[in-house]
């Protein structure tokens, strides 16, 4: 019921559009209540606490509440593609993808189908589901979102896209982008506690926070580095991607429209380093290739 309250009056990010997705009405990300997935499969390119060697059981939503001109994933996060499924197939999804035996299952851009993902792990969970579930997120969450989660998640791998708000106007269209996205993360820090891995170096329970270094933001990513490691020093893992490439709008943004350069990356690794970062991982160079974009053509749906 309560689930049901949060998509009658939906705040679920930060956008707070309020309207009621059960009558159909939508707000900025453009989604009903019915799911909408684009893919589900395993996927080996995330961290390798991750994807391990037999990789993540990854589900791609449809639509996002950001609108980053750069995305990589924009053919489902803007432009709608995927197919309309229910709470119970997403349930059979997850047991498809622990049957295909998945180190666990990666919930890619979900904020905005929360209340449906909770009854599909509930469902899934019923039905024999004993993977690790895995929260890949913006950030953009309004902490009841995250909140909401507890029990339900075992590991949170938000993004911290930007420090200073300016450039999360510019570039995901998108306000009061930290401050949201900060608080959601204390949240999630708060439920996990410090990183839990098995034997084999799996995680099992923790935070590993992304950010992708854009061009010409290396004073930005330093600020974002500083706040995490101050708050949470090594109560967290702090994951630095280089994989950033052109895509989508980011043609229209000259200062953003090319390739980053290794010069910044290795600086920020650099300055990482010498904070006394400890608990991280970073990208190797070639990240930034298509080939590591999966196709979404519902495979898995
Ligand atoms: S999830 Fe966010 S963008 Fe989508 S309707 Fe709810 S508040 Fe608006």
């Amino acid at each position: 019921m309560k689930n049901e309250f949060m998509l009658k009056n939906c705040r679920l990010c930060a956008r707070n559009c309020s309207v009621n997705r059960i009558e159909g009405k939508t707000g900025f990300c453009r989604s009903t209540d019915k799911l909408k997935i684009a893919r589900a499969a395993l996927h080996q390119w995330e961290e390798p606490c991750i994807s391990g060697n037999r990789g993540s059981g990854t589900v791609f939503f449809t639509s996002c509440s950001l609108d980053c001109v750069f995305c990589q994933n924009h053919c489902i996060s803007q432009e709608n593609s995927g197919r309309e499924i229910s709470i119970k197939r997403l349930s059979e999804i997850f047991l498809e993808l622990q049957d295909q035996k998945a180190h666990n299952i990666n919930l890619v851009t979900p904020t905005h189908f929360v209340p449906q993902i909770i009854e599909a792990i509930k469902g899934a969970r019923d039905m024999g589901l004993t993977l690790p579930v895995v929260y890949n997120t913006s950030s953009y969450d309004n902490i009841e979102t995250i909140r909401a989660l507890e029990g339900y998640v075992d590991i949170y791998l938000p993004d911290l896209k930007y420090y200073n708000d300016k450039y999360a106007i510019k570039y995901s269209k998108v306000k009061n982008y930290f401050n949201t996205a900060s608080k959601a993360i204390e949240e999630m820090v708060r439920q996990t506690g410090k990183p839990v891995f098995d034997d084999k170096g799996m995680m099992k329970k923790g935070v590993i926070i992304r950010h992708m270094m854009l061009p010409g933001l290396l004073f930005d990513s330093k600020k974002v580095i500083d706040y995490i490691y101050n708050k949470y020093g090594d109560k967290v893992y702090i994951s630095l991607m280089n994989q950033y490439t052109p895509y989508n709008k980011a043609s229209q943004y000259p200062e953003i429209n090319k390739k980053l350069s290794k010069k910044h990356y290795d600086g920020l690794i650099n300055y990482a380093l010498e904070l006394g970062v400890k608990n991280g991982f970073i990208q190797e160079e070639g990240t930034c290739s298509e080939s590591f974009i999966p196709p979404f053509d519902n495979t898995g749906v």
